[in-house]
């Protein structure tokens, strides 16, 4: 794909479409600060545009698609996978000033918002009317529902409540020719030809712009309890997984970190983890207040009789907070143990869960690296990290190796590349080995359809021609 590089005569008719010229950023000091993500490598856009209408952002796609100029969707840039990153510079459309609807429709139960507003803020807006916007990834003070949505995001909660696609009715998209187009509509029930929204949710803004999305809530359950099992042995804690979703009892949350995690937590902000653990689960249960009393007394008679050394119960909301707060400290406690991370998140099923362990100390010894552990254990979706000196060549190697034998490991078990995270630029390489060639080229013939001219966030999910997976790129 050749596209043009943006000269002072398109600056001219983006302007034309974007009345305050301030919401049009050439600067290289403001560019610089869309360069990245949460992920791996710096790539400069040539101009940064901050849409405010639909309008807006369908009249820039729509000069994009005519001009043959690659263009780039972009939340809060939280994304672990590339997905936002300008790889061929371009247009990135910074839709995180596109905040301005945020309406909850208790009658409905449903949320109407625009794609720039914080996930949290939605759980905030429900819960002022005893409602529940269960999809939380870890990152909702920080990331869009835009985001999300291209994404399909997941949660600790992903676990009994599913994810983002979940919770959709409808959509309202700017295709990549231009048009505003919506698809579903506002109830639970619609089947109205093929399920255009699902197929925008997840596809990491490769298909169109999200301006608008509609949103199904349910009652807040009224209760939660918490514990936290301690663990001398990883795999033991898997196996732990294992035997509580086996019981009858299903949690809303069971999430472990392991022993390296702890210690960075610690380190970073002292929240009374046991450090000589090898590894914690902190397990969830919500629902009426008796049932929740009496299931989470269970869930700890389950960790104990399955190896746990301890279990420390949780059932004041301050108590719970805290150890909430600490799994949410994991992400950045970590950075300080080396500046690179790589952040994985193959997922397997459930019955996997103390194989997968397995494997991740099989390949952390092999390869000699700092491989933590830490993430939404309950649902198979693991996060192992990488944490390593991208200066340091050799060692970047071994972990370009430690991640293709992780995706391996995952699919071997049964699992999938990504739960949450998306492909974006940093598994490309690997979509074929889940897909195979045939599943890969029936999902490259939707894009090209909905996107001939491939302007729509290019060099994202498909690999390019002879792809070969390094972390070395775009450094
Ligand atoms: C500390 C931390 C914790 C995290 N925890 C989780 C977690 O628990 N679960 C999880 O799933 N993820 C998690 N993430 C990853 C990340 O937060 C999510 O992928 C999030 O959905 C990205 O939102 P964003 O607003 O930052 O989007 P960006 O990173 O800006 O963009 C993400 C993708 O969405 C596209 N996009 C953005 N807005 C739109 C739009 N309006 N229309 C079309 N495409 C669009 C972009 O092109 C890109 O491909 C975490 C990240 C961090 C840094």
């Amino acid at each position: 794909m050749v596209f043009q590089k943006i000269d002072r005569q398109i600056i001219e008719l983006i302007k034309d479409i974007i009345p305050e010229h301030s919401r049009v950023l050439t600067d290289k000091n403001d560019l610089a600060g869309y360069s990245f993500d949460a992920s791996f490598g710096t790539y400069f856009p040539e101009v940064v545009i901050q849409p405010l209408t639909t309008q807006e952002a369908a009249d820039i796609v729509k000069l994009a698609n005519e001009k043959s100029i690659p263009i780039y969707p972009r939340g809060q840039s939280t994304s672990l996978s590339g997905g936002p990153l300008p790889v061929e510079g371009g247009i990135v459309l910074d839709l995180s000033r596109m905040d301005q609807k945020l309406d909850v429709i208790p009658e409905d139960l449903i949320v109407i918002v625009s794609p720039g507003v914080l996930t949290g803020a939605i759980h905030e807006a429900a819960e002022k009317y005893g409602l529940f916007y269960p999809p939380d990834p870890s990152s909702s003070a920080i990331s869009t529902i835009g985001g999300n949505l291209a994404e399909n995001s997941g949660g600790p909660r992903g676990l009994k409540y599913g994810v983002t696609k979940d919770y959709v009715l409808g959509l309202e998209v700017v295709t990549p020719q231009g048009d505003i187009i919506r698809t579903g509509g506002k109830t639970v029930k619609n089947v109205t030809g093929y399920d255009l929204t699902k197929l925008i949710i997840g596809s990491e803004g490769t298909l169109g712009i999200i301006t608008e999305a509609t949103l199904q809530v349910i009652p807040k359950p009224p209760s939660t309890a918490t514990a936290m099992a301690i663990f001398d042995d990883v795999v033991t804690s898997g196996k732990a997984i294992s035997t509580i979703l086996t019981s009858g009892i299903l949690p809303s949350k069971i999430e472990m970190i392991d022993q390296a995690c702890i210690a960075a937590v610690e380190d970073y902000s002292p929240s009374g983890l046991p450090l000589d653990a090898e590894a914690i689960l902190l397990i969830e249960v919500d629902g009426k207040p008796l049932s929740v009393a009496e299931e989470i007394q269970e869930v700890g008679e389950i960790c104990r009789s399955s190896g746990a050394r301890n279990v420390v119960m949780a059932t004041e909301l301050s108590q719970q907070a805290n150890l909430w707060k600490a799994r949410k400290m994991v992400s950045p406690a970590i950075t300080r143990i080396k500046p690179t991370k790589i952040s994985e998140d193959a997922t397997i099923p459930i019955s996997k869960i103390p194989d997968m362990f397995e494997k991740l100390k099989n390949i952390k010894e092999k390869y000699q690296l700092d491989l933590v552990i830490f993430g939404h254990a309950g649902d198979g979706n693991l996060h192992p990290n990488i944490l390593a000196d991208k200066r340091d060549s050799d060692e970047m190697k071994r972990v370009e190796q430690a991640v293709k034998e992780i995706f391996e490991a995952a699919l071997q078990l049964g699992g999938t590349l990504s739960g949450e995270h998306g492909i974006g630029t940093m598994k490309s390489s690997f979509l074929e080995m889940e897909l195979g060639p045939v599943g890969l080229d029936m999902m490259k013939r939707i894009k090209e359809s909905w996107d001939p001219n491939g302007i729509m966030n290019p060099g994202k999910i498909f690999p390019g021609k002879d792809q070969v997976f390094s972390l070395m790129e775009g450094e």
